[in-house]
């Protein structure tokens, strides 16, 4: 055992003689461990220009950035200024002005109330401003003449659909 462990000391491990010495760091910009500095970028600046996107743009739909979630849109019923959208998400880092969704299309085909017995057309069972489609006290009604297009008791049907 001894000798084992007297053929392990003389052992050369490194190849020569002298120990390995520590790689130098490149000069120009690189600051150890701390890293190279982040190069400054035209875009960055032009998105972080105020006269770009003044705090008074409103805009009826905002993408909310967060540091730790995916970014969230959300559409307001008026159009909100950069401080107030932000204003209702305190976790929120930024907020950027994007296009509003497009209205949804509302049809009784694709509304919860709408019913078909047996071989009709189809009536509604969810409103009772219409006319209605047998008699007194019959549950269903004759269907609006826009197909529910208007309609403000749309809701969607059981397949999910909403657009
Ligand atoms: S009239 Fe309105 S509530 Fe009734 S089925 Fe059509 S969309 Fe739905």
């Amino acid at each position: 055992m001894g000798r084992y462990l007297d053929a392990l000391k003389n052992k050369k491990i490194c190849g020569g003689d002298e120990p390995k010495k520590p790689k130098k760091p490149e000069k120009g910009g690189l600051l150890g461990f701390l890293g190279t500095p982040p190069p400054t970028f035209e875009n960055n600046q032009a998105a972080n220009d105020d006269a770009k996107q003044p705090d008074t743009a409103a805009s009826f739909a905002w993408l909310i950035h967060y540091s730790d979630r995916d970014p969230l849109p959300v559409s307001f019923a008026e159009a909100m200024t950069h401080a107030e959208a932000l204003a209702g998400y305190p976790d929120a880092v930024a907020a950027e002005p994007i296009a509003p969704p497009p209205p949804i299309e509302t049809s009784c085909r694709d509304c919860r109330h709408f019913a078909k017995p047996g071989h009709s057309s189809g009536y509604c069972a969810g409103r009772d401003d219409l006319p209605l489609a047998y008699g007194a006290n019959h549950p269903l009604r004759k269907l609006p003449d826009d197909g529910g297009a208007s309609c403000q008791h749309w809701q969607a049907n059981a397949c999910g659909k909403e657009s």
